[in-house]
This record gives structure tokens, sequence and C-alpha cells, in this order.
């Protein structure tokens, strides 16, 4: 190996990163490569525990058909219904959507064709493990490093690294430090909410993932497999810590009164109620924009998380990650069949930011828009609001537009050639 870290070296494999050495490891464009993946979280994540500690079962995402032919193109994704039991993923499948606005005048419905689905909500150690468990199966030339071996410890340490591998992509989350030491900016908005996430069990099967969009910021219901649902629970940071405290207390009076309001938002609307709230597991996580201002220096790349975060309210962060895997694993294909090097100089790299901007930046701003829209409380404003709402919702051609557009891109799989 030239390279002691070989031709590509991937720090963090998260399913941002595990997707991309899947992706390389398995087409014949570059299984000659050498490619280095490092996470101290391997163990962990192979053994099918959740990155972040203690968040297992309430860390899901909500996968969009584009990202879902990545997953079945790399063969991580259950064949069929009756593969499921014997795959690692079990992906509950949703065919309706459901927005409503705080007055509940307002709703959007958006509505799967005849035998097909809108999305799927999948737990998000679940596909980790099943994308890292592909690479360690499969993938000959990925070589998995459980220990950052001081690498990041430093920026004369990282320019060694730099210096050790051809191409050196940082997939390594929203704290990127590979984005950090290779000196790459970002534009960061705290939104000052957090998202707090738990499970519930609802009385029976659901297929129906919903959202209403409250004065204190939007609430997600999303259907799992075993009669539950996943709440995403956006709030004022203050009262996110004071949802948390309820749902850790022993007074189960405190946690019916959440089991209540859930149920008021949802119950008369989708035809379920919330039995029960599990409450062992829980956690919160901070509600933030940011996206890079460049998406490579010299020769290191970012992906994913290290290269844009949004807010969860579409359920796009991960799949907008999975694109940028799938457009990087473009450019390392094109750069290698040129007969080029990868690394500095590489113009791959210039096609891929030019790509991922426009395609980050598009989904960012309707984020933005969709959460702005929702964010005005005025008796004027609400009632325009739910006016427009009923409107796009009898609209088929705007329905076909928003449906098509949260499916996600057209992206260059058949490229890589995966067999
Ligand atoms: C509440 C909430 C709900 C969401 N819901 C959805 C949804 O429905 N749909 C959707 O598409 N997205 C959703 N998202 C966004 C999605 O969770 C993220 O975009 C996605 O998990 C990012 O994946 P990643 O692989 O880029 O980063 P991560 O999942 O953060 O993985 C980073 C990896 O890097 C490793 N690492 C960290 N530091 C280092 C280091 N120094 N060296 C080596 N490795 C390192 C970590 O151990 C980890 O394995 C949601 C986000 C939140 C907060």
């Amino acid at each position: 190996m030239a390279n002691r870290l070989g031709d590509v070296c991937i720090f963090g494999a998260g399913v941002v990163g595990s997707t991309l050495a899947c992706l390389l490891g398995l087409s014949p464009r570059t299984r000659h490569l050498k490619i280095t993946l490092v996470d101290p979280a391997i163990p962990a994540i192979l053994a099918g525990h959740s990155s972040v500690p203690k968040l297992g079962s309430v860390r899901v995402s909500s996968i969009n058909p584009s990202s879902r032919a990545v997953f079945e193109s790399v063969r991580v994704w259950p064949a069929s219904d009756s593969d499921q039991p014997r795959s690692l993923l079990r992906p509950c499948n949703f065919t309706k959507m459901r927005v409503f606005d705080s007055s509940y005048r307002g709703a959007l419905a958006f509505d799967a064709e005849e035998g097909k689905s809108l999305g799927s909500i999948v737990h998000n150690h679940a596909l980790n493990a099943a994308l890292l468990s592909a690479v360690q199966l499969h993938c000959t030339n990925v070589t998995l490093m459980p220990h950052t071996d001081g690498l990041l410890d430093s920026v004369s340490h990282f320019r060694n690294a730099c210096a050790d591998a051809g191409l050196v992509v940082g997939t390594d989350g929203s704290e990127s430090k590979v984005r950090s030491l290779a000196g790459i900016g970002r534009v960061l908005k705290d939104y000052g909410h957090q998202a707090v996430v738990f499970n519930v069990r609802l009385n029976e099967q659901s297929d129906v993932a919903a959202q209403v969009f409250r004065k204190t910021g939007p609430v997600a219901l999303l259907p799992l497999p075993d009669k539950l649902s996943n709440v995403v629970w956006s709030l004022p940071a203050r009262e996110a810590h004071d949802l948390l405290r309820v749902l850790g207390s022993t007074s189960s009076a405190d946690v019916f009164q959440v089991q209540d309001t859930l149920n008021e938002m949802f119950a008369s609307r989708l035809g379920i109620f919330v039995e029960e709230i599990l409450v062992e597991e829980k956690g919160s996580f901070p509600l933030r924009s940011s996206h890079v201002k460049s998406y490579y220096a010299g020769n290191v790349v970012l992906a994913g998380d290290a290269a844009h975060t949004v807010h969860p309210l579409a359920g796009q962060g991960l799949n907008m990650g999975i694109s940028d895997a799938v457009v990087l694993a473009k450019s390392i294909v094109d750069t290698v069949s040129a007969g080029l090097e990868l690394g500095d100089n590489m113009v791959e790299l210039d096609t891929y930011q030019r790509n991922r901007f426009i395609s980050n930046g598009k989904m960012m701003v309707a984020m933005e828009g969709i959460k702005s829209l929702f964010e005005v409380d005025n008796d004027v404003f609400r009632e325009i609001r739910a006016a427009g709402m009923n409107f796009f919702r009898n609209s088929s051609f705007l329905s076909r537009q928003a449906v098509s557009f949260a499916s996600g891109e057209d992206l260059p799989l058949s490229d890589m050639h995966i067999p």
C-alpha cells in the first residue's frame, strides 16, 4: 500500500460513512482501491448499538425512496416483507403523510400510489449495523480501524494523516473534527430548540407519518413495527428540558398528561391513539441548521452531517447525507476511471461540491421556508395559512410535486455498476 491509510481514508462509520465504504467496496470500478474506515464506535455499531450511547431505539430516520434504492443496491434492505425477520433492518413503510397546523383548520394529506410507499422509518442503529456488517463481510478492500490512533489529536497529526492517504473523507458527524482540523468553516444557525425523542405504543399498527406544527414547534409521530411509534417533539430548550424531566419522573400522572396531549394532537385526526409512553429510553438533540462554506480543502472532503445539518421537520438530514455519499463515490469512480490520482488537485471534488451545494442548498431553503411559514402566529396569517394548506391538499398537481421533491434526488447509482 503506497499510502499507509489507503487510497481513501474515511473518518466516521455512521450511516453516511458506512454507505460510502460499502459503495466503494462493492463497485467493480473501485474494488482495487484500499479504503480505511476509522471510528472508535465501530465495535458498538457492529454489536447493534447506537454510536450515541443510550439512544438505541429512539433514534430513527425517515428514509426516502431515493436512499432506499441505495440501500437496496448494497443489499442491506430486506428484499421483501417475508425477508424482514431475517434482516437486521425492519423498515416500517408508510403510505400516508398528514400535516396539520396548530389550529387544525389547515391540513395537508399525501397518499402513496397503490402498492407503493412514501418512505420508510428505520432505527438508525439497525441501519448502521447492517451497513457496517456488509462492509465487514463483503468489502475485502475496506479495513476497519476502531481507534483514531491520535490522527485527529492536533493539526500536525492530521497533516500527517492527510499525507498518508490519497483522499481523506470526513463523515464524522455535526461536530466534525476533520472539518475543524481542515480549517473548513460553516454557516451555523442555532434555533435554540431541542428535539425530544421517545417511543410510544399505539392501539394498532399505523402506516401514517404525521406532524402537527404547534406554536412551540413541530411534533412528529412516525410509525414503527409492533404497533410502536417514534415521537420527535421540537420545543424551546427550557420546555424540552421540562418534558424530559416529566418523562423521567416516577409520577405516572405526569406521564399520563403527556400521553393525553399526544392523543389530543393525533387521535381524532388519525384514528389511532397512544396507549403507553415507553419512558425507558428517551433523548434530546439540539436543533441547528448549518452548511459548510466549502465541501473540500486540499485532499480532505466532507459528507453528511459533517457538511450540513437541517431541522428534522421533514426528515431529510440523513437522506441528504446518503446522496452526498453516492455523488462522492461517483466522483471517485470517475477519477480512477480516467486514470487520475485521488487527492489534491482532484477536479472531481469541484464537481462534487457544485452538485451538493445546489441540491443540499435547495433542501435547506425549503426547510427554512416551511419552518418560517408555521412560526408566524397571528389571526390573519393563520387563516391565510390554513386556506393555503387546504388549497394545496386539494391540488393533485401540487401534491404530486411535493411527493416527488420529498422522494429524493435522481442519484448516479448505476455508474457504480454494483452487480
Ligand atoms: C431528532 C432528529 C431526527 C431526525 N430524523 C431524521 C429523519 O427522519 N430522516 C433523515 O433523513 N434524517 C433525520 N435526522 C438527521 C440524521 O439523524 C442525521 O443527518 C444523520 O444521522 C447523520 O449521519 P452521519 O453519518 O453524517 O453522522 P453521524 O450519525 O453523527 O455519525 C458520525 C460517526 O462519526 C463517528 N465519529 C465522531 N467523531 C469521530 C472521530 N473523531 N473520528 C472518527 N469517527 C468519529 C461517530 O462515532 C459516528 O459513528 C434527524 C436528526 C435528529 C436530531
